[in-house]
C-alpha cells in the first residue's frame, strides 16, 4: 500500500515527525481496525483514528441517529435524524480521507455474529454501552488472542484500557471486573453523560490504538479520567488468577 499524493499532503503534519516516517505510517495504514459501538467514544475514537492515517476501518452499530446523541455523537448532526450510525460515519470520515475502506454493518453484535464481524482485525474498539456486549466482546478477543481497546462513560468520568490479550499472558476486562451479570450501575440515560468526557474518553482510546502499534509495548494500563477535576490516573492492572477467561495449559 503506498501512500498517495492526495494522502501526503492530508497527513504532511504528522509525517513530519520523526515517529511518523513512511515506512510506519504505511504500517498504520495497513492495520484492520473494528469499532463496535458508534456512540459518544465511537465517533471521535473513529474520527481521531481516521485523521491519523488509518485506513480500513469495519463500523459496526444497530442503532439509528436520535437527536439526543447529538451532544456528544460528533459525526452526527440534526440532518441525520433516523438513519443508520453505521452508514452516517461512514460518510463523514470519507470526509477526511476519500481513500479509506470502511466496512459498515448497521446490526448488533451478539454471539451468532460476533465471529463473521471481528475475526480479521488487528484490533477491536468496544465503544458499546452495554455490559453484555462488553463481556461478548471481551471473550471472543481473548479466545481469537485479538488486542482489544475497551472504555465507557458515565456523567464526568471514563475509563480507557487496551488489554493486549496475548496468547502467552492473560490480562482481560473480566479479570478487573469479574461480574457475569449487567453490574448494577449508573447509565448515561439515567444519570446524564457529558459530550467532552465521551470525546475525551474517544481520543484517548484513539492515542492507545496509535500507541499500540507505533511502540508495540505491552501496556497494562487502565487510564480514568475525570472531565470535571481534570485528574488523569493511570493504573497498573494485573491478571485475576481467578479469571473465568483464563485459559487452562
Ligand atoms: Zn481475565
Amino acid at each position: 500500500m503506498n501512500i498517495s499524493e492526495q494522502e501526503l499532503q492530508i497527513f504532511s503534519r504528522h509525517l513530519i515527525l520523526k515517529e511518523f516516517n513512511e515506512k510506519l505510517f504505511n504500517d498504520l495504514q495497513k492495520k484492520k481496525i473494528t469499532i463496535v459501538g458508534l456512540g459518544g467514544i465511537g465517533c471521535p475514537a473513529a474520527q481521531y483514528l481516521v485523521a491519523a492515517g488509518i485506513k480500513i476501518l469495519k463500523l459496526i452499530d444497530g442503532d439509528l441517529i436520535q437527536k439526543t446523541n447529538l451532544n456528544r455523537q460528533i459525526l452526527y448532526s440534526v440532518y441525520d435524524i433516523g438513519k443508520s450510525k453505521a452508514k452516517t460515519a461512514k460518510k463523514k470520515l470519507h470526509g477526511t480521507n476519500p481513500e479509506c475502506k470502511i466496512d459498515t454493518i448497521s446490526t448488533h453484535i451478539d454471539s451468532k455474529n460476533i465471529n463473521k464481524y471481528l475475526y480479521n482485525s488487528s484490533l477491536v474498539i468496544d465503544a458499546t454501552d452495554n455490559w453484555k456486549s462488553m463481556i461478548l466482546i471481551n471473550q471472543y478477543c481473548v479466545d481469537k488472542s485479538i488486542p482489544l481497546v475497551s472504555s465507557s462513560t458515565v456523567g464526568f468520568d471514563s475509563q480507557i484500557t487496551l488489554f493486549n490479550n496475548l496468547s502467552t499472558e492473560h490480562l482481560c476486562l473480566q479479570c478487573i471486573f469479574p461480574n457475569k451479570k449487567e453490574p448494577n450501575l449508573a447509565r448515561c440515560d439515567s444519570i446524564g453523560v457529558l459530550g467532552t468526557a465521551t470525546g475525551m474518553a474517544g481520543l484517548i482510546v484513539a492515542q492507545k490504538t496509535i500507541n499500540f502499534f507505533l511502540e508495540k509495548k505491552l501496556d497494562n494500563i487502565m487510564t480514568m479520567i475525570n472531565v470535571k477535576t481534570l485528574k488523569i490516573d493511570n493504573l497498573k492492572i494485573k491478571k485475576n488468577v481467578k479469571c473465568q477467561y483464563l485459559k487452562k495449559k
